[in-house]
């Protein structure tokens, strides 16, 4: 098959042919039909988050199982599937007491060394060296999967769209739902109106949020952000943002959600917040990164900042695809622009100048 391999991080993608993988005990083979071009990868690209390479990236996936390994129930052969960017290993304390996000397997044998749970990759170069995978490898023509968190997609929705659904929706979800808890009627600031971001804003939009205000730097993000459904927004460049934010709200907004991943955005964040308000985090940052949160105003104000990480797969995307199935949510408003498999370099060069508005997909040849 073929894949987009970074032999390096700083190196661009090269379009490569590896060995095609095959499912174990437990996985699914997908074929690919779309992944979707999110920061997370962008941050292994450029080097900010350490990586084994060479490797395959692609955490975002849409496709169609074409083989199942032994043992897999929940999808067949021909299913339309998505699947979500936490795999979890469905056997470790953490996806015992439910919390599949912090799968502790997840981290330590994907994030970590690029492999699936029997501590080895599916993935091959032809003269057999092996291929780190981040999460199920998606940008490739084939990939395989832990059936934990192969989802069957409900009729009606369009099978690469659907891609969004496992990193942007389903964060959005893990931020809006299991992390802030956001009830009908609260007022909720979303801070950087990408991918992610405009997935949260259709979420609390879904949620019954009252006032959904988007906080971002670029006009034409902000204009995204309004036709997502968020009432209100608010240019940080141009004005101070928390102090508009709280003028807007007469004291500041029950939830944030900051989809940057800064510290200033994050310190902005807290600003915003009313007595008593969540600020969630869901924006990746390299381990350096450190926000310089205001001690006093934290503490006398009761706010609660709250780090969100993906949500529960097993839990969660069954509600985020019946949010879809139902409009809802709408995976493919989401999507602005595709690009085709063999210019997945550009998608990414494009997405950290700052180009993509929304989300873009790579989608696979036909
Ligand atoms: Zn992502
Ligand atoms: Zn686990």
């Amino acid at each position: 098959m073929r894949a987009q391999v970074l032999s390096q991080a700083g190196r661009p993608l090269e379009l490569a042919s590896l060995a095609d993988p095959s499912p174990k005990q437990g996985e699914v083979l997908v074929q690919v039909a779309a992944c979707g071009v999110c920061h997370s990868d962008l941050h292994v690209m450029r080097g900010d988050i350490a990586f084994p390479t060479p490797c395959v990236l692609g955490h975002e996936m849409s496709g169609t199982v074409v083989a199942l390994g032994e043992g897999v129930a929940n999808v067949a052969v021909g299913d339309r599937v998505a699947t979500t960017f936490i795999m979890p290993c469905g056997a470790c304390p953490s996806c015992w007491r439910g919390q599949e996000e912090l799968c502790e397997k997840f981290f330590a044998l994907n994030r970590l060394k690029g492999r699936l749970y029997d501590g080895q990759t599916r993935l091959f170069q032809p003269d057999g060296r092996p291929v780190a995978m981040y999460s199920m490898a998606a940008l490739a023509e084939l990939s395989v999967v832990p059936a934990t968190d192969v989802f069957k997609l409900p009729e009606g929705l369009a099978l690469a769209e659907a891609a969004v659904l496992g990193c942007a929706f389903f964060t959005a979800f893990g931020a809006v739902h299991t992390t802030a808890r956001l009830s009908v009627g609260e007022t909720i600031a979303v801070i950087g109106t990408g991918g992610v971001g405009l997935a949260t804003i259709q979420l609390a939009k879904a949620a019954g949020a009252g006032r959904i205000i988007a906080v971002d730097i670029a006009q034409d993000k902000l204009a995204a952000a309004i036709a997502a459904g968020a009432t209100d927004a608010v240019n940080s460049l141009a004005a101070d943002a928390p102090a508009q934010v709280k003028e807007l709200t007469g004291g500041g907004v029950d939830a944030v959600v900051e989809a940057v991943g800064r510290g200033e955005t994050i310190v902005q964040g807290v600003a915003m917040a009313r007595a008593g308000g969540r600020v969630v985090p869901v924006g990746l940052a390299g381990p350096a990164a450190t926000a310089d949160i205001p001690i006093a105003h934290l503490v006398r104000r009761k706010i609660r900042l709250m780090g969100s990480f993906g949500a529960r797969p097993r839990a969660d995307m069954p509600v985020v695809l019946s949010l879809a199935a139902s409009g809802a949510i709408d995976p493919s408003a989401a999507v602005t622009r595709r690009y085709r498999f063999e210019h997945a370099w550009q998608a990414y060069q494009d997405l950290d100048r700052g180009e993509v508005i929304g989300r873009a997909i790579v989608v696979a040849a036909d």
